[in-house]
């Protein structure tokens, strides 16, 4: 028996993958199966965290249902990832809090540093607001840089504290080596498979989504939406740089490579959520679980809102509508910091975690 009713229905299918092994070419999961007899707590939730919801093993599965055997390894893997999630968080209360209202949550935190920053510019100066201000530092007379650093660099830091206590608990629970997190031919192997969504294909031929017809666009828009978020946050450090090192004050040229960085990633993070969330609403039902939909939802928006606000604030960073904008901007990303340890975010870090294992295992069956 394992600790909930999610662990014991996917020891259950995995016990009988584990007779059949027809998918075993379809993705990492089931090879990783193949390699254990039984299935402690840990390596279930392992097993859920690899699993990428291509849908593949459901649609070529004889025995889902209407069979008896009721086999339905994406939907089971999936509700279990999401429990094992709750399970890793720091703090745990949070996580169940956020679940229930995750965009609630998002929406709230991001309103109240925008009125805090509203309000910080209305005290100090309140023309400051409808003024339209140019030039190296125009960002700085709504908030100083200082102040900005501080307000965003304390959110980063609780955003990294809370993940890497996650990450942790993660690794503790598949009772892997704290080595293997640094063994650089694994976290190569892993970052290939990541980086290109390896088994977000279902075998080769794509992910099964409204239809038995398998497509590519999952991965195309999740794609569009990760490497967005990465063109984003290098736009960040690359701008901090500039501050700090070359003492060259936002807001940058159109061509400086902040700006283009950030502009290219912007875009991506409208396009790739927008195409996830249209392709889960098509998404059959049976191949997801349903339940935490809240935390899936809440992440997406706020990359979209990151996005959207930050090309606004490109457009428009010239005319009196800067200030609202700007606060705006800053308010989304802070609840998108603050929110990242509780909502989807987590996925790639466990799944990160969780193909570098693979890619260990891999290697020690090999040898
Ligand atoms: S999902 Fe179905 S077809 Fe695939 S290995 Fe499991 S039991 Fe066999
Ligand atoms: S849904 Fe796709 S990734 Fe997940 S176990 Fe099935 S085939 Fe593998």
């Amino acid at each position: 028996m394992h600790s909930t009713a999610l662990l014991n229905e996917a020891d259950r299918l995995m016990t009988v993958c584990n007779s059949c092994r027809y998918c075993e070419g379809l993705c990492a999961v089931f090879p990783a199966m193949e390699m254990r007899r039984a299935f402690a707590d840990g390596d279930l939730n392992y097993l859920a965290n690899l699993c990428h919801a291509c849908g593949a093993c459901y649609t070529d599965c004889q025995f889902s249902p209407p069979h008896e055997f009721n086999v339905n390894v994406p939907a089971t893997l999936a509700a279990l990832r999401a429990e094992s999630w709750a399970a890793y968080a720091w703090p745990r209360a949070l996580s169940s809090l956020f679940a229930r209202n995750g965009v609630a949550i998002s929406i709230i935190a991001a309103v109240s540093v925008v009125v805090f920053i509203y309000g910080f510019a209305a005290f100090n100066d309140p023309q400051v607001l409808r003024g339209i201000h140019t030039g190296p530092g125009a960002f700085y007379v709504l908030m100083p840089h200082n102040a900005m650093a501080a307000l965003f660099g304390a959110a980063f830091l609780y955003a990294i504290q809370a993940l890497a206590m996650g990450l942790r608990a993660f690794w503790r629970d598949i009772g892997e080596p704290t080595g293997t997190l640094t063994n650089p031919p694994s976290l190569w192997q892993a970052m290939k498979d990541a980086g290109r969504l390896r088994y977000l294909d279902g075998g080769g031929v794509g992910c099964f989504n409204e239809d038995e017809r398998p497509t590519d666009r999952r991965r195309v828009y999740h794609h569009l939406t990760f490497y967005g978020f990465l063109l984003c946050f290098a736009s960040t450090c690359v701008a901090t740089l500039y501050h700090y090192l070359l003492a060259r004050e936002a807001p940058y040229a159109w061509w400086d490579l902040p700006v283009v960085l950030g502009t290219l990633g912007g875009i991506g993070l409208v396009v790739g959520p927008i195409g996830l969330l249209m392709e889960k609403a098509k998404r059959d039902t049976a191949l997801m679980d349903t339940g935490s939909s809240g935390m899936d939802a809440a992440f997406t928006l706020m990359l979209f809102l990151t996005g959207v606000t930050g090309l606004a604030l490109l457009v428009w960073r010239e005319t009196s509508a800067m200030g609202p904008l700007l606060a705006l901007h800053l308010g989304v990303v802070f609840a998108l910091f603050i929110t990242m340890p509780y909502g989807k975010f987590v996925h790639g870090l466990y799944r990160f975690a969780a193909l570098v294992r693979y890619a260990r295992e891999r290697r020690m069956m090999a040898e």
